[in-house]
């Protein structure tokens, strides 16, 4: 490519495990001017953006702020602040991400416990109590609200009884939850909760939305040794969220644009409205799937709206459909991770992206390719059922 190459990259339709299209609304937004990160009109934009967060997340904690950085930087500063060298730590692990927490816990040099389950199945709240009951003090419990990587939603208030009652702290991430499906950070008694722009959000991914409760904060302000991590130290990260305004990075300002004008838009539609549009869309296409004659993955009664796992049948490939979708009709689904490589696509209807047109274009499209390679796909079935679901509150 030559250095006067259009810079002109196509229009898609994103349905994959993220990011999700953005509104125009925070596309603009980020081409706002610059301003400086101690500028007074930036600090009221990251205040607003603090109690916007708080709205939307469900809490009342004062320690509230986005990390420069994507999901994985709320994951890394919720773990390494909280998990000192020698801590007990029990992770739910059931797909991808609750293996990622449970390394990262490792690298902090926590003594962590996995408790695995099947990828497709939630974690199961008893087996989270044995490893409690037998690991003994334990500090943190960590589990993954909704695990991208299988589409299942594992419930928390179960998990959060086992850890309370240990004395523990709970951890959850809700990177592909927030926005999309019910996030109640207080009343599900959730220590930590970090999130990530790129997902149900519907903004560009690059900060994380991460919050901590009174307890939480005690236990990172009374540790013994400093946080192996400077940058995402949450001490630092709040002496520059709250009044004090240290320097401590120098904020990525369009990034928090987006974030605010991401969080104003999901408080325009509204929470409920907005979880139960994500649930219509997320349950249309579940439903067009079957009819259509496939078979969804995740365990029926957890299934995620958000992120549909449906296998791909016998005899499909896998790499031939998914690109047939994004050259014929610039669609992009993801693939399966792990175990499920090739034996899954990950379909997601997120934010922008979670919309009646996407579900029945994607269910017509995928029909016509899965038709071509052999594989009798019901597709005026699929569309039918998938409509009246669309029907439906
Ligand atoms: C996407 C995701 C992450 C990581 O977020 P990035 O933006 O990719 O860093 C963490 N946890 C879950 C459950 C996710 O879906």
């Amino acid at each position: 490519m030559t250095s006067t190459a259009a810079f002109n990259p196509p229009t898609r339709v994103l349905m994959g495990p993220g990011p999700s299209g953005a509104n125009p609304r925070v596309l603009r937004a980020m081409t706002a001017p610059l301003l400086g990160h101690l500028d007074p009109e930036f600090l009221r934009i990251m205040d607003e953006c603090r109690a916007m967060l708080r709205q939307v997340l469900r809490t009342q904690n004062g320690v509230t702020l986005a990390t420069p950085g994507t999901g994985t930087s709320g994951m890394e500063a919720a773990v390494m602040n909280l998990v000192e060298p020698g801590d007990r730590v029990v992770v739910g692990v059931c797909g991808y991400f609750g293996e990622r927490i449970a390394q990262m816990a490792e690298r902090a040099g926590g003594a962590v416990t996995r408790v695995n389950a099947a990828w497709g199945s939630p974690v199961d709240p008893a087996a989270v109590e044995t490893a409690v009951k037998a690991a003994g003090s334990v500090k943190l419990v960590a589990m993954v609200h909704a695990e991208t990587s299988t589409g299942v939603q594992t419930p928390v208030e179960p998990i959060s009884k086992v850890a309370h009652a240990a004395g523990a702290l709970l951890l959850v991430d809700c990177v592909t939850s927030l926005g999309g499906v019910p996030v109640e950070a207080d009343a599900w008694g959730a220590d930590a909760v970090y999130s990530g722009t790129q997902k149900c959000l519907s903004a560009p991914p690059g900060v994380a939305p991460i919050t901590m409760s009174p307890a939480a904060w005690a236990a990172v302000k009374t540790r013994e040794v400093p946080s192996n991590t400077w940058y995402l130290d949450m001490q630092l990260l709040e002496a520059y969220w709250d009044d004090r305004r240290n320097y401590h990075h120098t904020a990525p300002i369009s990034m928090v644009y987006a974030l605010h004008e991401a969080l104003a838009l999901v408080l325009e539609e509204g929470l409920e409205q907005r979880w139960a549009r994500h649930e219509r869309n997320g349950r249309a296409l579940q439903q067009g799937f079957e009819a259509m004659g496939l078979v969804l993955h995740a365990d029926a009664g957890y299934r995620l709206p958000v992120l549909t796992t449906v296998r791909i049948p016998e005899g499909v490939n896998d790499m031939e459909v998914r690109g047939a979708l994004l050259k014929r009709h610039s669609i992009e689904i993801g693939g399966g991770l792990g175990d499920l490589k090739a034996k899954v696509w990950r379909v997601g209807l997120m934010g922008e992206s979670s919309s009646p047109g996407n579900v029945l274009l994607f269910l017509s499209s995928i029909g016509k390719i899965l038709r071509e390679q052999g594989f009798a796909a019901d597709v005026r079935a699929g569309l039918a059922a998938a409509a009246a679901r669309l029907d439906q509150p």
